[in-house]
């Protein structure tokens, strides 16, 4: 126990790994804007839109909730056989994804690595679990082509 993978610089952070649970814990509030674009993106019409992919429970007055479907945001797909989760709007993802940042203190992540990696995180915020399992989670990071969550050019 306690002992730091390679890919550890020792700096109390990490990149998003993709575990995907906050986008499971909350529904996020998109505005207007964000709504049109998305569907206009995606190629849905407005009322499709609205009826499939947000939350009619909520006013939507000047903003919307994307709905959850399968325990998850809707736009969020699970890769097969891998602890992955994909968001299907990255390139055109709303402000409030775009600003919620991964760390070892966000209690999301946390659980993250706990559920898929049975890794922990020390007072400092580094890593901490088993070698076998600080090598696998290590290999996996550096197995992402860029910074985990970047879309592709
Ligand atoms: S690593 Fe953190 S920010 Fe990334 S999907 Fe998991 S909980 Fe969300």
């Amino acid at each position: 126990m306690g002992d730091k993978p390679e890919c550890d610089n020792n700096e109390p952070e990490f990149p998003c790994f993709l575990c995907g649970v906050c986008c499971s814990r909350y529904q996020v509030r998109i505005t207007l804007a964000e709504a049109r674009q998305i569907s206009e993106k995606l190629g849905i019409g407005w009322d499709e839109f609205l009826e499939g992919y947000t939350d009619s429970r909520w006013p939507g007055e000047t903003s919307l909730l994307l709905v959850h479907k399968n325990q998850r945001c809707v736009f969020l797909k699970k890769s097969a056989g891998e602890p992955v989760h994909i968001c299907t709007i990255h390139p055109f993802k709303p402000a409030s994804c775009i600003q919620w940042t991964p760390g070892p203190f966000r209690r999301e992540c946390r659980e993250g690595l706990q559920t898929y990696w049975k890794l922990d995180v020390d007072e400092q915020g580094r890593l901490t679990g088993k070698s076998e399992d600080l090598e696998r989670f290590c290999r996996f990071l550096s197995s992402f082509p860029k910074s985990p969550g970047e879309p592709e050019e």
